[in-house]
């Protein structure tokens, strides 16, 4: 990693922003020491002059990139080739117990129910998640919940960009010391490297990092409001539920209509095209759906998730199954990160 002092522009402005590789994340915005930056329409905008002292570069995700330098400040060693989806202790297949947070989920739950369990049982004292606009259904935005019913408010799956880390303002404004993060691939690895660089003051609180798995983000404006409103017809506060499973199912009261994912691959955001991570490699914890009905596929990678999780376990919060029962998953899972990765290397 490059310990150059260097200027947002000459680093972030010309190699990822003006590239067209920016996720959007808002580390940058978040860490920046003389508040030069501001996040506006997806991305991180210089409002007052830079003072070049080079820690936005340190901690942007998608410049200067070393998977072997993060793996090993995480798991005390890299990933061997044959861990093709990264380094984990253990994999379920899982189910929230309580039938209130089952309903309003997207797959098992695990990802609320987890949060809930930390919540109650003193573990953490709020939890980073998306929030949903009220004006623009399914568009989310960053939420530092604090309470249990925040929490499940939140629950479900927005396909859509949540720049979470910005709710890390909240965070320190907040004084809240024991956090737990739930977000996309690329913030965690945001997060991780806003941890290896030091960065104490946004990264102490957070306990427990959440990581969905993830094929790509849409534009709202592209898919909501283009193709499901317009073309399709579809109120957009009429809508249930979103969900991919092969194809994209957008749940209303009149039923539910099936989109194919070819569709509406043109409005998927541009920077998640170059992005190699699926499963959240770098998370405490991963999450996803994998084909999966009502149930989530869980990857358990660190010590302090499979004590986590363990717990939520023994006390009934959530059921298990055994992942290697679900060949479909696993391989799905495989395909779908080794297929990041190529498509990154082409
Ligand atoms: C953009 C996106 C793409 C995804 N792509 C895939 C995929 O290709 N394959 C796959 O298997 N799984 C994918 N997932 C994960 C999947 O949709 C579920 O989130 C996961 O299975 C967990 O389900 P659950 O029932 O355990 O979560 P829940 O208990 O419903 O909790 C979900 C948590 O995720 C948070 N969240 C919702 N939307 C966002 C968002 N946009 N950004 C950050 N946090 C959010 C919620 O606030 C909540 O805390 C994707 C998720 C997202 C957000
Ligand atoms: S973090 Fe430093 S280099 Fe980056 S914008 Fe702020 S002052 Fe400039
Ligand atoms: S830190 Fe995130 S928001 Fe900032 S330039 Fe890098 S990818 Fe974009
Ligand atoms: S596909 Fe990659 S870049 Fe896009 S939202 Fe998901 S993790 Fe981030």
């Amino acid at each position: 990693m490059s310990s150059n002092k260097i200027s947002f522009e000459k680093s972030l402005v010309a190699n990822v922003i003006a590239t067209g590789k920016c996720v959007g994340c808002g580390a940058c915005v978040v860490v920046c020491p003389f508040n030069c930056l501001e996040y506006a329409e997806e991305a991180p905008r210089l409002i007052s002059e830079c003072k070049i002292c080079g820690i936005c570069a340190q901690i942007c995700p998608r410049y200067e990139w070393s998977q072997t330098h993060v793996e090993n400040f995480v798991f005390g060693r890299e990933r061997k080739p044959e861990e093709e989806f990264g380094i984990y202790r253990r994999l379920a297949i899982a189910q929230v117990r309580d039938d209130k947070i089952l309903k309003v989920c997207q797959d098992g739950g695990v990802a609320t129910a987890l949060l809930l369990f930390a919540l109650e049982n003193g573990l953490i004292d709020s939890a980073i998640v998306a929030g949903m606009n009220k004006e623009k259904p399914f568009r989310p935005f960053p939420k530092l919940a604090t309470t249990s019913e925040e929490i499940l408010e939140c629950a479900g799956t927005k396909y859509f960009y949540s720049p979470n880390l910005l709710a890390l303002f909240e965070v320190v404004k907040q004084k809240k010391a024991n956090v737990a993060f739930v977000g996309t691939p690329c913030q965690i690895r945001a997060i991780r490297k806003m941890q290896t660089a030091g960065l104490k003051r946004y990264t102490a609180p957070l306990k427990i990092l959440i990581g969905l798995m993830c094929s790509e983000c849409f534009t709202y404006e592209g898919l909501m409001e283009k193709y499901i409103h317009e073309k399709l017809g579809i109120e957009l506060d009429k809508i249930k539920k979103m969900n991919i499973k092969g194809k994209m199912l957008v749940t209303t009261d009149s039923g539910v209509a099936t989109i194919p994912l070819t569709e509406i691959k043109q409005y998927a955001r541009k920077s998640c095209c170059s992005c190699e991570d699926f499963s959240s490699e770098l998370a405490d914890i991963s999450i996803g759906g994998l084909g999966l009905s009502s149930w989530t596929f869980t990857i358990i990678r660190t010590e302090k998730a499979d004590e986590l999780f363990s717990n939520a376990e023994k006390t009934d919060f959530i059921k298990t199954r055994n992942a290697n029962e679900e060949t479909f998953a696993l391989s799905l899972l495989q395909k779908l990160s080794k297929k990041k990765r190529q498509t990154t290397a082409q």
